[in-house]
């Protein structure tokens, strides 16, 4: 789907806009996997259309007394990255040197720009927003983030001026995308499969490489990788913005069928991967873990064990993903890691029929019915797997408002019990009959 970026200074309301937009879905998200929330992306919809939205405020640190290069910067990497830009503003301040400055970016730029004016909570600030216009992006959109006004025809402006993109990408080849955090050693796993030296790999963080995607065949398997490591704009950004390696990631699982998260060994299976992790199951990806650097860990007979208790304690209650050691370096399991991503590829599109998913559901079921819920009794009647790209299962049943999560994931452990969905996400829905 599309990547939409919220940029401005400050205080403008960004993460109000950004809170407002997700909210329903991310509640969903929270309610089923009760995973930690990253709250500067999140999937939206509007009449039917889905898009990713990105706070590209959230990312920057000490936000407070920000500096004008950094927004500048964030302003530049959202252009790169983003399908469309929504550029805020704030009524009560007026129009500042650092909305010029933005705006100079934005009037450059070849994709939509949506310039909102935040804290329009009356008239006289609508009357108020005409000074807008001075900064030479044409029509403006009022808002109050705080009462939500306005916002709907945001969102309808937004969604009319998103471009149509065509479902399938330039070949029908499965996607493998090489994700992670910065310097977990992604470019080294890439150069690694592709036996040349393509990429310049060296020790200073994300550095330049020329292409995106490889296409690549081996086991008599064709596919394409997804790379995020790095085309990176040396002159515009020199240090390690975490933003922009969740950039980068966003971009690259939107655009795969199964992620590689590779992580460094040596440093952990940290927050920043862990969002990682989440952003592709939230989207349905197949996943595979890499941990690599292996051959930099001193280990014993117990350390892969530690290593998968670790990884797993922390993707609860996903966590039949497949974990792979490698080097990148030393070139140990790199086939390995591929092979088990076409694994993960084939897994996700498994097609349970209605009859058998029965079979093995209903006794289950019967055996052990959800719990009553206030005082009522769900009846679950039937199931069948939903028809779409990635698992999806609809379970029938009187009562789909009484289902609680618990339950639901104890479905969910059973389907992964009796059905092979290794790295791959499912979920379920309640719906009446
Ligand atoms: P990227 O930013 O994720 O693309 O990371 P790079 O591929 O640029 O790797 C970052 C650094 O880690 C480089 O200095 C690599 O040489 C080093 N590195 C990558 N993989 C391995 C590995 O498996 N073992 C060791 N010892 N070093 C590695």
């Amino acid at each position: 789907s599309n990547i939409v970026a919220i940029v401005g200074r400050p205080n403008v309301g960004k993460s109000t806009l950004f809170n407002r937009m997700i909210q329903r879905r991310e509640a969903i998200v929270d309610a089923t996997s009760g995973v930690t929330r990253d709250r500067h992306y999140g999937k939206s919809d509007w009449n039917g259309k889905e898009f990713s939205l990105i706070d590209t405020g959230g990312y920057v640190v000490g936000s407070d007394d920000i500096f004008e290069q950094e927004i500048d910067k964030q302003v530049e990497l959202a252009i790169d990255e983003a399908d469309a830009i929504l550029f805020m503003v704030d009524v009560e301040a007026g129009v500042t040197g650092m909305d010029e400055d933005v705006a100079k970016l934005l009037r450059k730029v070849n994709k939509p720009v949506l310039l909102v004016v935040n804290k329009v909570d009356n008239s006289m600030r609508e009357a108020q927003a005409v000074e807008f216009y001075s900064l030479g992006l044409g029509e403006y959109y009022t808002i109050s983030g705080m009462n939500g006004s306005g916002t709907g025809e945001l969102l309808d402006a937004l969604i009319e001026a998103l471009p149509d993109k065509p479902e399938e990408e330039e070949n029908d080849l499965p996607r493998f995308a090489v994700v992670g955090r910065p310097n977990a050693g992604k470019s080294s796993f890439i150069n690694a499969l592709i036996g040349e030296e393509r990429y310049i790999v060296t020790d200073i963080a994300g550095t330049t490489r020329d292409s995106i995607d490889t296409k690549y065949d081996r086991f008599g398997f064709e596919f394409n990788l997804v790379d995020t490591a790095g085309i990176r704009r040396k002159s515009k950004v020199k240090e390690d913005l975490e933003f922009y390696s969740v950039m980068r990631s966003v971009r690259a699982i939107e655009h795969c069928d199964v992620c590689l998260l590779v992580f460094d060994a040596t440093r952990g299976f940290d927050g920043q991967v862990q969002n990682i992790f989440w952003l592709a199951e939230r989207n349905h990806k197949g996943i595979v873990i890499l941990v690599n650097k292996w051959d930099l860990v001193e280990k014993d007979n117990r350390t892969v064990k530690e290593f998968e208790q670790m990884i797993r304690k922390e993707i609860e209650p996903f966590t039949d993903v497949p974990i792979v050691f490698i080097s990148a370096m030393t070139k140990q399991r790199i086939f390995k890691a591929i092979e088990t991503a076409v694994e993960v590829y084939k897994n996700r599109s498994n097609r349970i029929s209605t009859s058998k998913l029965n079979d093995v559901m209903l006794p289950i079921i019967e055996n052990q019915p959800p719990p009553a819920y206030k005082g009522k009794y769900v009846k679950i009647k039937f199931c069948t797997q939903l028809p779409t790209k990635y698992p999806q299962f609809a379970f029938f049943c009187n009562l789909p408002q009484y289902l609680r999560d618990p339950y639901k994931r104890f479905l969910e452990n059973k389907l992964r019990e009796h059905f092979n969905f290794n790295g791959v996400p499912i979920t379920i829905y309640f719906r009446k009959k």
